[in-house]
């Protein structure tokens, strides 16, 4: 049989409320364009993100019913503590309400001024907590993984070389060493193990540890056995288990590849950091044993662990997006190649050329996106990244124009899916009727989240 099926039956069902688009028109006006004002029960499919929106399985729920909420020593951390270090093989495990708290903990104990934290490509809470610090952050991607055209296998590497010739010349600077697997900033791309590896041993030339951040680690294994050299045999389990292998410690986010809506961790084997961190754990999110979590979600967190590394289930995860690439590709629509592990991107530059940069081209797709058929996705590009030269005003667009489409874990069926590519099809089908945005009022940080536009008519 080649019909590849969702390996799960349906147990809870959650309506999805229909709009028109009469209705959609005065919603998007009323969110002042912005989909992030969108309230969620007014889109009928949302792909703004992957990040805490996963379904939880039958047996997520039932240890939500049979968590330990035991202060200290809670039956729910032992068994959470044994499925992570059955997995990472990391001696020290330190719960967290979600991933940037483990990042806050990691660079407290890390990052000061004059320091300098490098990664294939940080995330955005990553760079945040290790500029809050004091300290900067290098992103050092690999050349094809700048190109959004190019094609390759593992664009989510780090560039190996411009890494030894920091760490050469700075080495006393670099406290820590970090890889993003998969790379989520940078299209979800994946990290090869030869790269996990190769990095491994550049950082103990110079003696500096290695951690990874570990969010998407199941898609990036599962990758891994798809496309690597010596892999194909290898159960994904196997195969995580070699990436935590060369690492000194991870940070994660459960809201990702643990199958969870709350949670993280950081993981570490170096018992005086592991006590530094828990010192800070007790005055940011709680005692050693519950971190920022209560029982029933660390038993929710040590099933999803298990359940992510089934291999019907990442077979049906790859799968989805590989599927919805090929058919956007087929009718000529421009996406980020090849795709990544938990998002579709448009390149929006190509999709709507008649609209400069500083008319974000990007949000005018997420708009007709909400309006033609209630769904709801990301500008990743000028509104996003944008900046202005100090001297002339002038906008300064980023590298990359895109629409992140972000597939929650086993949410959506097949026929959503289906009507997704259907909808992007016709809008890109009638593309020169996109029209260019301006705003209406621009916070001065972050302004995707609270910006408010106007269409350009
Ligand atoms: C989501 C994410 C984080 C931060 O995790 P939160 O749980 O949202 O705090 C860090 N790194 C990567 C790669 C992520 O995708």
């Amino acid at each position: 049989m080649k019909t590849i099926i969702e390996p799960f039956k349906i147990k809870t069902v959650e309506p999805i409320k229909f709009t028109t688009k009469e209705e959609r028109i005065e919603i998007l006006k009323n969110a002042g364009y912005n989909p992030f004002m969108i309230p969620a029960e007014d889109v009928i499919i949302d792909l703004l993100t992957d990040s805490g929106t996963s379904a939880m399985s039958s047996k997520q729920w039932s240890g939500i019913m049979d968590g330990d909420e035991s202060y200290a020593g809670a039956r729910s951390y032992y068994r959470f503590e044994q499925v992570v270090k059955e997995l990472t093989s990391f001696k020290h495990i330190i719960p967290t309400h979600q991933g940037r708290a483990a990042e806050k903990i990691l660079f407290s104990i890390f990052g000061g001024a004059g320091k300098f934290i490098p990664n294939n490509t940080h995330f955005d809470t990553t760079r945040a907590n290790i500029e809050y610090s004091g300290a900067t952050a290098l992103d050092f991607p690999c050349k094809e993984g700048t190109d959004p055209d190019y094609i390759a296998d593992f664009k989510g590497n780090i560039d190996l070389d411009m890494l030894e010739d920091f760490l050469l010349k700075n080495k006393n600077s670099v406290p820590l060493v970090m890889l993003t697997v998969t790379n989520n900033s940078n299209g979800g791309q994946p990290v090869s193990m030869e790269n996990i590896k190769k990095t491994k041993e550049v950082c103990s030339r110079y003696n500096i540890p290695l951690f990874l951040d570990a969010c998407r680690f199941a898609e990036n294994a599962y990758f891994i056995k798809l496309r690597e050299q010596g892999y194909k045999e290898k159960s994904v389990r196997e195969i995580a288990k070699e990436m935590f292998s060369y690492a000194d410690g991870c940070t994660m986010s459960a809201k990702k590849d643990a199958l969870v809506n709350m949670g993280g961790f950081l993981a570490l084997n170096d018992d005086d950091i592991a006590l530094k961190a828990r010192n800070i754990l007790v005055v940011t999110e709680g005692f050693p044993t519950y971190g920022g979590l209560a029982g029933r979600d660390l038993e929710a967190i040590a099933q999803g662990l298990i359940e992510v590394l089934d291999e019907n289930y990442l077979k049906y995860r790859i799968r989805t997006i590989e599927y919805t690439s090929e058919k956007l590709i087929n009718a000529g629509v421009p996406i980020l190649v090849p795709p990544g592990g938990h998002a579709i991107y448009l390149n929006a530059k190509k999709f709507a050329p008649h609209i400069p940069p500083e008319q974000f081209p990007g949000h005018s797709i997420v708009c007709e996106l909400y309006l033609h058929a209630g769904i709801r996705a990301v500008e990743i590009g000028s509104i996003m990244f944008g900046k202005y030269d100090k001297n002339t005003g002038k906008h300064i667009p980023p590298k990359m124009e895109l629409v992140r489409l972000a597939l929650p874990r086993r949410v959506y069926t097949q026929s959503h899916v289906d009507y997704v590519i259907e909808a992007i099809i016709e809008i890109y089908n009638n593309r020169e009727k996109l029209k260019g945005y301006r705003f209406t009022y621009e916070p001065p940080i972050l302004r995707h989240f609270l910006a408010k536009l106007e269409p350009i008519l």
